[in-house]
């Protein structure tokens, strides 16, 4: 049994966590009291139930989840909601402060104050563990508490836990969804931190999240609860690996093993097709060839980057229902072969792919993209623009210095978000013969920077 810990911290995370537990609570047939109610002739649904869930008396399935708040509202919502009984009550975890979208307020201070409750809560769920693979937090980044508090948590288990994987859930923040102007201030300080002390994040910018549903569900005023199920429709889809039995990328160490070249480079682009609205119960059924297709198209990813302003490092794509193997093996080939100057050449077979039986809800095939692309530079340079115009003059930065925080962490904030974006112009820009010369280079800056 290799068991993952599931956290989700702030407003945005405990929405889209728990639209997560409602979504595989379906799909592994856990009804809202915890009791399994399935296909009931099959095992799969239950085979690596212990992967999220924990076994209680009684036979009922309780998600092994950690629910934190520096406020109570959100989660006096998804308790007293469809399946707000199956959470272990002990696992929420909150305080009545807020962090007033301020990350230094979840990071050094209120959240600080909090922070060993939960992580009392962790160890607890941990120690229950019989062989913890690792951690999965559900944050935004442009609030305090998912993202300041969140990444103070994020630290904290990294250095007890030093050997097990952090796997994150980052919603990036856009203007287009958002009127609060200090969010890349928020975002850029928890990349730094995400840079340093995750190991894979799935990148879920509402910028991409908000075009795709006024773009191409036609939604003309998306809501949270609209780019939300995007979100669960993803989430599902990136862990249906994890929780159903299969052999590709079956546990989040495998996924990292394929995904990340490079330590640094580890921010992933998520691919959904077919996409659909909420409620929408009309059944879209494509062909194999129509999902491979959708799949790489930059409309379907949940990123504002447009992969081709860039090259793949490594992808992964998971196709889930009743379909031929060795069609989806063709399908995948194919694309490689015709855009083949849009993955680097100097890593070979960068692109795996995996079949699994059971479909999401309501869809009969879907698939998934993870992809580990350098053009996801767009998005942080989107954020680093944002950043450096507020910064240049100070702006708003009393909020910040006000709860004992130095300039000097926006600084090297700034600067370690630029290299990022840098190193991924320079793998970008790496063609098979100028290696050499490259590494080069990139061990002087990597030199420069500590
Ligand atoms: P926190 O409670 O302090 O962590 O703050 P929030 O989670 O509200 O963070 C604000 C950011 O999260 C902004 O960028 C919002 O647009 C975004 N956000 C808040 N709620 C949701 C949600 O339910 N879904 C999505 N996709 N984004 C959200």
């Amino acid at each position: 049994m290799r068991e993952i810990l599931h956290v989700q911290g702030g407003q945005c995370g405990n929405q889209i966590g728990s639209k997560f537990w409602e979504v595989i609570c379906d799909e592994h047939g856990i009804d809202p009291t915890g009791k399994y109610n399935g296909l009931g002739n099959s095992d799969i649904q239950l085979e690596r139930i212990n992967v999220y869930y924990n076994e209680a008396s009684g036979g009922r399935y309780v998600p092994r989840a950690v629910l934190m708040d520096l406020e109570p509202g959100t989660m006096d919502s998804i308790r007293s909601g469809p399946y707000g009984k199956i959470f272990r009550p002990d696992n929420f975890v909150f305080g009545q402060s807020g962090a007033g979208n301020n990350w230094a307020k979840g990071h050094y201070t209120e959240g600080a104050e909090l922070i060993d409750s939960v992580l009392d809560v962790v160890r607890k769920e941990a120690e229950n563990c019989d062989c913890l693979q690792g951690f999965q937090v559900c944050h935004s980044l442009g609030g305090g508490t998912g993202s300041g508090m969140g990444t103070l948590l994020i630290s904290k288990i990294r250095e007890e836990y030093p050997d097990r994987m952090m796997l994150t859930f980052s919603v990036f923040p856009s203007p287009k969804v958002s009127d609060t102007v200090v969010e890349p201030y928020n975002a850029t300080l928890s990349v730094h931190q995400l840079v340093e002390n995750a190991d894979e994040c799935m990148v879920l910018d509402n910028e991409a999240l908000y075009d795709i549903c006024f773009r191409t569900l036609k939604l003309s005023t998306p809501s949270f609860g609209d780019l939300n199920h995007l979100i669960s429709a993803t989430m599902s889809g990136v862990t249906c690996c994890l929780r159903f039995p299969g052999q590709l990328n079956s546990d989040l160490r495998k996924l990292a093993v394929n995904l990340i070249p490079f330590p640094r480079l580890h921010f992933f682009m998520v691919g959904f097709a077919p996409l659909t609205s909420r409620g929408s119960q009309q059944y879209v059924s494509l062909t194999v060839p129509e999902l491979t297709q959708q799949m790489w198209d930059a409309k379907n990813m949940m990123c504002a980057a447009d992969p081709r302003h860039g090259r793949y490092l490594t992808a992964s794509a998971m196709f889930r229902g009743k379909m031929s193997t060795k069609e989806v093996d063709e399908q995948m080939i194919n694309v490689q072969n015709k855009n083949s100057s849009y993955f680097v050449e100097w890593i070979p077979n960068n692109v795996k792919s995996s079949v699994c039986d059971i479909p999401p809800k309501n869809l009969k095939m879907s698939s998934t993209f993870i992809g580990n692309s350098t053009s996801i530079q767009e998005m942080f340079r989107r954020v680093s623009e944002q950043f450096t115009a507020m910064y240049r003059r100070k702006a708003f930065l009393h909020w910040y210095t006000g709860e004992g925080m130095d300039e000097m962490e926006f600084t090297e904030a700034e600067s370690n978000m630029n290299d990022l974006v840098a190193e991924y112009q320079q793998y970008q820009d790496a063609t098979a013969d100028e290696e050499e010369d490259f590494d080069e280079e990139h061990e002087d800056d990597q030199y420069a920077e500590h």
